[in-house]
């Protein structure tokens, strides 16, 4: 028999064993580079059925199985019993990467309980685990998952532990991260060079006090201070430069988290299961805590602990804590020690540390619920590497590069792809150098070597242009792939979709075909082609990238697009925006405009959403990407249930593309500013306006094409309110309606796209 799915290194073999004697039955199991080889012998087959029934039912947690094939031999030797054999060095199928282990996953119940049992030998210590839980890749150098191939080769087991590991009984069989005190890591505390419970006493103290202590974590460090303390959520904000954006929590468990936010069942899940993502969750009307934590949101961050160091540290605290990356901004964060003391000395007021080594950079990752479907925002610690099964085969090897913002790339092979996880913005060099470690890393852990490689269509973005030196290296082809395009491919992929569909792709910024910047476009889709059937009649963007950072120019570059009658209305917003900005800057973007000078046009939904918010005064200056729509969206929320109808719009047929034009949008809104009606029901009747665009453009594509089946994708749908209303309207009007969960929709799920895209060209 051979299995296939996520099957070494989860305690599978032992598994087997347990079973194969419960069942009476002998043989062997092994480790194959395919999968898990089980001889079982028996002259019943009513045995050997109820053998597979408990495979199946039983599994280890972090088992999950992928196909499981029986065939029927002679016996050449009469097995006497049931043992675990070595593994087969078999030949390394082409066709298939090698066996992947799981992602890292948060401490068992097992291993939790005797965290805290003070007759366990390992009471208290922060680095316990199992095989049914603990570190994997971000302590993992190569394949296959053996202790020597990882950063705890340093630490020789002591008999104890090498006694659990070398028993198939036990719940520590081959656990390559076993430890315990006498032979494990260790925890030290600077300042003052502290050890052991000595050092978690010094931290508990610092976080005590409102200071912010840096802890290393899984995937890399934290920064971590009292969730109550206002004045510390602000000197975290202030030395981490991040001033806007919500800082996510860390609480004790569920019961803690039901205090602060509304958590609904598919949340709880998620919460509570062992990938240990980062949910955000709608807080309660009455937050307890610091104001400052996610500032003109309804919405907050919430993870529970993942490991014997987060569980030891937030029960001896007592109460919520901020727990954040430690990072400057948007740079990769720490991994090392050195690191960390080094570029967080001015964040961080003292540093929780260890002696394991974290050999892969993984941030938490970030989900949300939206009509009780889990929703990836980013795949990183825990989800991260997992193999996509393809509906397609990939006749050649490709490596896909990604975007440039929120980045990842993705090799795809036979009918398996693999993306990496988050990668972060590939904007300054600590990034970019990140980048290409883990690119290198993942080619030599998954014997990886390109046959073709995919990027974006935009020539400039750091990816693009390495996966254009990679192909000139080598001497490959490199495909660019249209961004939109890539959106609703990565869906497509995610959801095994075949055929035409009509993508909708909302997002901030992507480069088209005719090399203008698209983001409000509605394509006619398949793998291999695409037509551009309508978008946003294209604006003015004053400034460039600067008109992203700040609003109001985007509010320029609308108004300038309407006509004359119309833009007098805005005289009297003009007249505030005075007060707000510096003249002579006003002068020169309207100039900007006049004469075209830096001032690409954009189709983008994104920018509409900016210049609304700039338009209510709610958001003219963005301190971080993707705030003045979650302002709208926060405004929006306590307004859902209420009746208001939309805006008007017009679709301006030209050719064979629409073009929607969004004059009578800001004319109506700023009339209802005039007229008094309060933000939060403007922007409800905003968010209503973008859904009926939405459904009124599909249902002529329907008329036209015959196609009914939608896929939404773009970092707008990032938006649950918006993703929620055009699912609901889309599904009653019997489109059949598909967006990424699995695959984040934001840019981290361009690079799949572009490897199906790739897969599928000729
Ligand atoms: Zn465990
Ligand atoms: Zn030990
Ligand atoms: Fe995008």
């Amino acid at each position: 028999m051979n299995i296939t799915g996520v099957i070494q290194g989860v305690g599978f073999r032992p598994f087997i064993y347990t079973l194969a004697h419960r069942h009476g039955l002998t043989g062997f199991v092994c480790n194959s580079s395919l999968g898990v080889e089980i001889e079982v012998q028996s002259s019943s087959t009513d045995d050997l059925d109820r053998f597979c029934y408990s495979i199946e039912s039983e599994l280890p947690p972090l088992a999950c199985i992928n196909s499981l094939n029986k065939i029927q031999i002679e016996a050449l030797t009469e097995e006497s019993s049931f043992h675990i054999v070595e593994s087969l060095t078999d030949n390394e199928n082409p066709e298939t990467f090698p066996i992947i282990p799981p992602a890292d996953s948060s401490i068992c119940n097992d291993c939790l309980s005797e965290l805290f049992d003070p007759k366990d030998r390992r009471y208290r210590f922060p680095f316990i685990n199992c095989t049914n839980c603990g570190p994997r890749f971000t302590i993992i150098k190569k394949l296959p998952y053996d202790r020597s191939n990882t950063s705890m080769q340093k630490f020789a087991l002591c008999s104890s532990c090498a006694s659990e590991y070398s028993n198939p009984k036990d719940r520590r069989f081959h656990a390559q991260p076993n430890a315990c005190f006498d032979c494990g890591p260790q925890l030290t505390f600077e300042p003052g060079s502290y050890n052991g419970e000595e050092a978690l006493a010094k931290a508990i103290k610092s976080l005590k006090k409102g200071e912010i202590v840096a802890l290393k974590g899984l995937g890399g460090f934290q920064l971590f201070c009292d969730a109550t303390n206002s004045s510390v959520v602000a000197k975290l904000r202030l030395r981490k430069h991040r001033p806007t954006k919500p800082l996510a929590l860390m609480l004790q468990d569920i019961d803690q988290a039901k205090k602060y936010c509304d958590i609904d069942t598919t949340s709880h899940e998620l919460l509570s299961q062992s990938k240990r993502p980062i949910v955000i969750l709608k807080k309660r009307n009455k937050f307890a805590l610091a104001d400052n934590l996610s500032i003109n949101s309804d919405q907050i961050g919430i993870m529970l602990p993942y490991t014997g160091l987060h569980h030891i540290l937030i029960k001896d605290f007592g109460g919520p804590l901020v727990a954040t990356s430690g990072n400057l901004s948007e740079e990769p964060i720490a991994c090392t020690n050195n690191e960390a003391l080094q570029d967080l000395k001015l964040i961080a007021d003292s540093f929780l540390m260890h002696n394991r080594d974290i050999v892969s950079r993984y941030d938490d990752s970030v989900a949300y619920c939206v009509t009780n479907k889990p929703i990836l925002l980013r795949k990183a610690r825990g989800y991260a590497p997992d193999a996509i099964n393809l509906h397609f085969v990939c006749q050649k090897n490709i490596l896909a590069l990604g975007g440039h913002l929120k980045s990842t790339f993705c090799m795809a092979k036979g009918k398996q792809a693999i993306t990496s996880q988050h990668l972060g913005d590939l904007d300054d060099i600590k990034s970019i150098d990140n980048y290409h470690d883990v690119l290198e890393q993942y080619q030599n852990m998954f014997k990886f070597k390109p046959d073709i490689l995919a990027r974006d269509l935009h020539p400039d973005y750091a990816s693009s242009r390495l996966a254009e030196q990679i192909a000139k290296e080598l001497n490959l082809d490199c495909i660019p792939v249209q961004h939109h395009h890539a959106h609703i491919a990565a869906c497509m992929t995610e959801h095994q979709l075949t055929g035409t569909v009509i993508g909708v792709a909302l997002d901030g910024l992507g480069m088209g075909s005719d090399e203008t910047l698209w983001g409000g476009e509605f394509l006619l889709c398949s793998f291999d082609s695409f037509k551009r059937l309508a978008h946003l009649a294209p604006v003015a963007m004053p400034g460039g990238t600067l008109a992203i950072k700040e609003p109001w120019r985007m509010m320029l570059g609308f108004i300038d697009s309407f006509e004359k009658e119309s833009k007098n209305k805005f005289e009297p917003f003009l007249e505030r925006l005075k007060h707000n900005e510096n003249e002579t800057k006003i002068a020169l973007v309207q100039k900007q405009i006049d004469s075209s000078l830096n001032t690409p046009f954009t189709s983008s939904m994104g920018r509409v959403f900016d210049a609304v918010a700039a338009l209510l005064g709610v958001c003219t200056h963005q301190q971080h990407e993707g705030q003045a729509p979650a302002e709208l969206e926060s405004l929006a929320r306590p307004h859902s249930n209420s009746n208001i109808q939309s805006y008007d719009f017009d679709l301006i047929e030209t050719d064979s593309v629409n073009q929607i034009n969004t004059q009578a949008i800001f004319t109506g809104i700023a009339s209802d500013i005039t007229s008094g009606l309060p933000n939060g029901l403007i922007s409800f009747k905003f968010h209503q306006t973008v859904k009926k665009i939405i459904s009124k453009t599909c249902h002529q594509i329907r008329l036209s094409t015959g196609c009914s089946v939608v896929c939404l994708s773009g970092g707008v749908f990032q938006n649950r309110l918006l993703l929620q209303l055009v699912e609901e309207e889309l599904t009653m009007s019997n489109f059949k309606v598909y967006f990424p969960s699995a695959v984040p929709c934001n840019d981290a799920g361009l690079s799949l796209g572009q490897a199906a895209v790739a897969a599928h060209s000729r």
